[in-house]
């Protein structure tokens, strides 16, 4: 068996070994005469494993603990429907700082239970840069202000956590989460889908400070209350335990690995060596963003013909790297270079890249 190394933007790959445990565990977990997966939520086995995995999402992110650590269904997007529901009060203002695709899906959600405020967008320099802080226009009243840590299609993302005073900053970190330290008291709320640095897809986290969901918020169903989902410890409802569990194994391989810390260095290097390939190509691959603001984790590109694009993917498979084709949104080709893709494949995809540079150049 060969494993390619796959770039996808998510779905993405995820470390060997954990696959390797969670296929050995599949059929009989630690004894118990069945999987997880096909266990009570509620039982002692799976109360043992959701309650690792949070403990364990709370020491590799330095969790507080005034803040809860949410497991649920639904994606990002249903978070980006569910934050005007629970932070704002009906007809309240809500910011938003757009910097990509991913910040504009989160207006689109939250249309129907806000007034959202485009404070800044980066949309007519095709974000390609964040605009600057001095420029936002913050609305007085706003409920929140909410922007996107990492755009997963344009490749930009946020370096520093901005200074929005005293109004509760919430951040959609679903391609960056984890892949450095950050300080989440800075922060209302962090969510993230699970299915690019944390796991599979089917999962979402959420971290969120307590005392602002007593109190806020507007009409909605038990379902869509996080203050809800706090104190049931995600077990409102059947949560999603496959995915729970293997994004917990995740964890405990990221904490094995040395944690986000060690995982801010190898991303760096990584991003490092993909971006020097790119801007030392000669102009024969490209990459538009400001360099201040280049994603580490999804890396898009532009090959100076793209009717060389089909040969670049169909040969990089070949050769084993796989899921190199950009997003429909800009075209090209796009790396997605999370925690669990390997320096080795970074070597990989750069060598791939001289070497088809030298063929077709
Ligand atoms: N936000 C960001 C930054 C994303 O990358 C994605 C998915 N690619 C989403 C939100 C939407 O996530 P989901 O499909 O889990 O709803």
């Amino acid at each position: 068996m060969t494993r390619a190394y796959n770039f996808s933007a998510g779905p993405a790959t995820l470390p060997e070994t954990v696959l390797e445990q969670a296929g050995a565990e599949l059929l009989d977990w630690h004894g118990a005469g069945a999987s997880i997966v096909e266990l009570s939520h509620r039982g002692p086995e799976f109360m043992q494993v959701a309650s690792e995995a949070e403990a364990d999402l709370r020491t590799l992110l330095s969790v507080p603990d005034d803040y809860a650590v949410l497991f649920l269904s639904g994606g990002a997007t249903t978070q980006q429907a569910l934050i005007p529901l629970n932070f704002a009060a009906p007809g309240q203002a809500a910011d938003y700082v757009v910097t990509g695709h991913w910040g504009k899906t989160a207006i689109k959600q939250a249309h129907p239970y806000v007034s959202a405020n485009v404070a800044a967008d980066g949309e007519a320099g095709g974000f390609r840069d964040i605009p600057a802080r001095a420029d936002w226009r913050l609305s007085d009243d706003a409920a929140y202000v909410h922007v996107t840590a990492n755009e997963t299609i344009h490749g930009v993302e946020f370096r520093d956590t901005p200074d929005v005073g005293d109004v509760p900053l919430i951040a959609d970190f679903s391609s960056s989460i984890a892949s450095e330290p950050v300080d989440v008291s800075r922060y209302a709320m962090i969510y993230a889908g699970a299915q690019k640095n944390l796991g599979p897809v089917g999962v979402s986290v959420v971290i969120v400070r307590r005392e602002p969901l007593e109190r806020s918020g507007q009409p909605r169903a038990p379902i869509f209350e996080y203050a809800r989902h706090a104190q049931s410890g995600s077990m409102l409802n059947t949560p999603p335990t496959f995915n729970w569990y293997l994004a917990g194994l995740v964890f405990k391989w990221m904490l094995a690995e040395g944690g986000v810390e060690e995982f801010a260095r190898r991303n760096q290097r990584k991003a490092d060596a993909l971006y020097a390939a790119i801007d030392g190509s000669g102009g024969f691959y490209r990459n538009e963003v400001a360099p201040a603001v280049r994603s580490r984790m999804n890396v898009p590109f532009f090959l100076h013909d793209d009717g060389l694009d089909k040969a670049f993917l169909a040969e990089a498979k070949e050769a084993g790297l796989i899921s190199l084709k950009g997003h429909r949104a800009l075209g090209g080709m796009r790396a997605s270079i999370y925690n669990a893709m390997p320096e080795a494949g970074v070597r990989a995809l750069v060598g791939f890249m001289d070497e088809f540079r030298q063929r077709h150049g």
